[in-house]
């Protein structure tokens, strides 16, 4: 008789897990608290709208690579997917400036260069490290851990350029990266993005995989490509338990024998594969003593391990508002909790027409939040919260009209959501998004999707290595299906 795995979350992760367990043969059913899969990987309808929110970049979109071939078998995209017609990945105003990272290297450099010509030395080498960048790819064969000599060799040899970026931009992060320029606009263009202590190569990296055709947004959005992969799932004969939370993984004798669903039902499996955020895994799952130690040390250091997320709101914008993707700007302080903000981001839908009736758009504003942020909006009381955000989200309109004031009456708010929201959707640690970041001096956090002391339980998701996201995410459910292949003594590459 087939074995059952069992997988605790229908995120990106779950859902890679279990049409990678049905392909090594196994039966695989998913639970799911919410009413719909695709966790993080979301979006919503409000008043005739789309809000997409999720997919600014897919990374492992170019034919050919290994993240694509991953992104295939799960049914995300492939050779006919079609992808919005965007040439930026985003632009930064202060004073009257813009400077703006295109997707195509050469314009970047020559209107960085008029833009900002006193930073031209400190440009062209930018310029030229991103190229070097765009040799990084995510290990997605085989776990890092299972990697023979060979596989470094190749590795390191499809990478070669990447040991020159680590050099140059590992050692230094984002508020760094940003002090080596003279300009204003070019200190914000390399400091908007990512939060400061990011580690400049991340930024490298992440703009270096638009540079290179590897990042691109599938048209439909987020959610689309979540039903894609659920459906891919259960057409392969997954079975998807939606509205089913799960409250404990059942461990007896040292190994992992099923699982507890809210309703107190026992769910027997032969392997459970845990997809939900880690700190719900360790402290709600199962006892928080079997949390492996470095992300045991993550958790407690908040200043060396921060997570991100944001004050989101989005908009019914009655034109096409067609002049930019994505652009941050200074704006009048903004004070959340204990914090202030002088920089916000809006980032216009016009991309893709199915977000929107014809001749409008959405339009989303993001104010990024930290650890301690998260802590703000947990200590409201209900009503305290709702009035907070409904405050909030008028601040952010009337920064939005000063900054482009040909709104002016044709903005409309659809919604907006907090760092709380992602907690209470996905049990997502302080409303992150991502993993851990990584700080400069810090290790990158990666640990193997298993559990000391319990057998037959394994780990995917976001949190398995940082810094996260959808490839994290889509990668390690495919690795913990080998990682039970390899227990069993089977082939890890039979997968491919
Ligand atoms: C605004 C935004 C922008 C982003 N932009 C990008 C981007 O451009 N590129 C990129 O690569 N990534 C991006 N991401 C990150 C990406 O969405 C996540 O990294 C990824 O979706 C995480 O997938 P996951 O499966 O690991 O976790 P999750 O999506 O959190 O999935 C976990 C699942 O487990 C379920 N669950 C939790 N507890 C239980 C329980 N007790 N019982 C049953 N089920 C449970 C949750 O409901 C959820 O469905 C973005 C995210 C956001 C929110």
């Amino acid at each position: 008789m087939d074995k059952r795995i069992v997988i605790v979350g229908a995120g990106i992760a779950g859902l890679s897990a279990g049409i990678y367990a049905i392909k090594a043969g196994y039966k695989a059913e998913i639970y799911e608290k919410n009413s719909i899969a695709g966790g993080e990987c979301m979006g919503w309808n409000r008043k005739g709208y789309h809000i997409d929110n999720c997919i600014h970049w897919l990374t492992g979109t170019n034919p050919g690579t290994d993240l694509w071939k991953v992104w295939k078998t799960v049914g995300a995209i492939d050779e006919n997917t079609e992808y919005a017609d965007t040439d930026k990945f985003y632009s930064s105003r202060i004073g009257g400036k813009e400077a703006s990272l295109y997707n195509d290297l050469q314009k970047t450099e020559e209107e960085l260069i008029r833009v900002a010509p006193e930073d031209e030395a400190e440009i062209r080498k930018f310029i030229q490290y991103v190229r070097y960048a765009e040799s990084c790819v995510i290990p997605s064969r085989k776990p890092m851990d299972m990697m023979g000599i060979k596989d470094y060799i190749e590795m390191g040899k499809s990478m070669a350029d990447m040991p020159k970026v680590m050099k140059e931009y590992g050692k230094i992060n984002c508020g760094e990266l940003a002090a080596r320029f003279k300009s204003p606009v070019m200190r914000k263009l390399m400091s908007d993005y990512l939060p400061a202590d990011y580690t400049a190569y991340s930024f490298l990296v992440s703009y270096a995989t638009m540079t290179s055709g590897n990042g691109k947004i599938p048209l439909k959005g987020s959610l689309a490509m979540s039903l894609r992969i659920a459906n891919k799932f259960k057409e392969m004969g997954g079975v998807l338990h939606l509205n089913t939370p799960v409250k404990k993984i059942v461990i007896q004798d040292g190994a992992a024998t099923g699982i507890e669903l809210g309703n107190g039902k026992l769910v027997r499996a032969d392997k459970v594969i845990s997809a939900v955020d880690t700190n719900f895994l360790f402290g709600k799952l199962i006892d928080r003593s079997y949390m492996p130690k470095p992300l045991d040390r993550a958790y407690a250091d908040r200043r060396a391990y921060p997570v991100t997320s944001g004050f989101q709101v989005a908009y019914a914008i009655d034109s096409d508002f067609s002049g930019e993707d994505t652009i941050f700007f200074e704006c009048k302080p903004l004070r959340i909790g204990s914090n202030e903000f002088t920089r916000m981001s809006v980032k216009s839908y016009t991309y893709d027409k199915s977000f929107a009736p014809e001749g409008k758009t959405v339009l989303q504003a993001n104010v990024v939040q930290s650890d301690s942020d998260y802590e703000y909006w947990e200590s409201l009381s209900e009503e305290e919260y709702d009035a907070a955000k409904e405050a909030l989200a008028a601040e952010l309109t009337k920064r939005i009209i000063a900054e482009f004031p040909e709104l002016e009456g044709r903005i409309e708010l659809l919604d907006c959501w907090t760092p709380l929201t992602y907690n209470r959707y996905c049990n997502a640690y302080h409303g992150s998004y991502m993993g851990f970041v990584t700080t400069v001096g810090n290790k990158q956090m990666r640990f193997k999707g298993v559990v000391k002391g319990v057998d037959n339980l394994y780990i995917a998701g976001q949190w398995v290595m940082s810094p996260g996201g959808l490839p994290i995410a889509v990668i390690s459910g495919k690795f913990a299906v080998q990682r039970i292949l390899k227990k069993e003594k089977k082939d890890i590459m039979s997968l491919d």
